[in-house]
């Protein structure tokens, strides 16, 4: 299948803009990208055309997606006590295979209504989880939840483990899901487990995804439980590599971050989650002048409480400007390249995805610029990052396959998902929850 994409302007984040140009894809994979001019004259099987700006999907690089079912229901709290009293229990009881079905259903239409095309994923039961993204063509890492607790899949690590393990087996070598392993954090996965995780890690050559200095509060608990801090914890452990993907690393030290270079690992950059429970603020712009790889991530819908990366992208700017009390951190194409590029390094995908370059797989998505907040245009970068939002989104393709077009869902049934949503997710939790 040939598809040729025209717009007002191409983003290919490895080079500057081009203005009334044209990416044509065949079979998935993108083969010219250039002037209009260039292009027109190549046939094809579907062509998109119009105002449009036309970039990568947007890499979302740590979520729970099914955790949309409990998007709401507890907000205000400090992290442990929303762990602890509200999440963890209300996961305990409500995590099913349906409840990861229907959820995960409802964020990727949710994701890919905005403009995501990749998402990072550390929950339960991630063999439905896979089954239900394969089918409506999204791209993602899943890891499976591994803790100390009893998880909603299996009771102990030693299942939890195993689980892994034959999820790994089964979907490695698919073309769009990583399967992948997923250590809690440092003060919930003890030494032997993130040790097995990793030698899962390190047989099959998936990533694994972790939560590392969330809070103050880890640091002191770590450092009363092992005498260092969560990253020489975890270093010290042997557990860090290029394959690890660390979520939040809000609160680290210079040696923290000589250990994350040497180490090549991958950084998750959560601003709305962060500022939600009041975690902090991760130094971002530090991370970014020291060329880390950092990606930029919505966390679950618990914390955050939507899924919108384009929304991601605006916050993240604003918040390291405010905080850092300089305009010109954390400026318009940095912010973009996390959401797209650098998110694909820190998964690990940077050769596949993450910008548009002949040979690379078509993940890529358009938006709309006939819109009142969108006028004028002088530098369509600034526009993505500080006034467009999720539903200027018009089309969204993985691996050159549509999954939106001009604003219609082409593999899911929008109202369907709804609907099941609340018959089979919400009711029973807001009886759970006697509401
Ligand atoms: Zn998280």
């Amino acid at each position: 299948m040939r598809i040729l994409v025209f717009g007002t302007y191409i983003l290919p984040i490895t080079s500057p803009p081009i203005e009334d140009g044209g990416v044509l894809i065949e079979d998935g994979i993108i083969q010219k990208v250039g002037q209009r001019s260039e292009l027109d004259q190549e046939e094809a099987d579907l062509v998109v055309d119009g105002n449009l700006i036309v970039m990568p999907g947007l890499v979302n690089t740590h979520t729970h997606a099914a955790m949309v079912g409990f998007r709401g229901l507890a907000d205000d709290l400090p992290l442990m006590e929303w762990l602890e009293k509200h999440i963890w229990p209300m996961e305990r009881e409500m995590v099913t295979p349906t409840f990861i079905r229907h959820g995960v259903k409802l964020a990727m239409m949710e994701m890919i209504r905005g403009g995501t095309t990749t998402f990072a994923d550390m929950y339960f039961f991630q063999r439905d989880a896979a089954q239900v993204v394969d089918r409506m063509g999204m791209r993602a890492v899943l890891a499976e939840g591994v803790i100390d607790f009893p998880a909603p899949a299996n009771p102990d690590p030693e299942s939890q483990l195993a689980y892994t393990e034959s999820f790994i087996r089964e979907w490695l070598n698919h073309p769009l899901i990583i399967p992948a392993v997923g250590p809690h954090a440092p003060y919930s996965t003890s030494p032997d487990v993130y040790r097995r995780a990793h030698a899962l890690s390190e047989r099959y050559g998936v990533p694994l995804l972790t939560h590392v200095v969330e809070t103050q509060a880890e640091i002191q608990q770590i450092q009363e439980r092992y005498g260092k801090t969560p990253v020489e914890h975890l270093a010290n452990l042997g557990v860090l590599d290029e394959r690890t993907v660390a979520a939040h690393m809000v609160w680290v030290t210079e040696k923290d971050m000589d250990l994350v270079e040497q180490y090549r690992i991958g950084i998750a950059h959560c601003p709305e989650s962060n500022l939600k429970l009041a975690s902090g603020v991760a130094p971002v712009p530090a991370y970014l002048r020291r060329g880390l790889k950092v990606g930029l991530a919505t966390d679950g819908a618990t914390s955050n409480n939507d899924l919108d990366m384009v929304g991601e992208m605006r916050t993240a700017a604003l918040l390291h400007k405010g905080h850092q009390q300089d305009p010109t951190v954390a400026t318009a194409e940095q912010v973009l390249w996390m959401a797209t590029l650098g998110g694909a390094q820190v998964l690990g995908l940077s050769d596949r995805i993450g910008s548009l370059e002949p040979g690379k797989e078509a993940d890529l998505i358009t938006l709309d610029l006939d819109a009142a907040h969108l006028t004028p245009i002088y530098n369509p970068i600034s526009h993505v990052v500080y006034a467009a939002k999720a539903s200027d989104v018009r089309d969204v393709f993985v691996r050159g396959n549509p999954l939106l077009l001009d604003g219609e869902f082409q593999t899911l049934d929008p109202e369907e998902v709804i609907t099941t949503f609340r018959q089979e997710v919400e009711a029973p939790i807001r009886q759970k929850a006697g509401q």
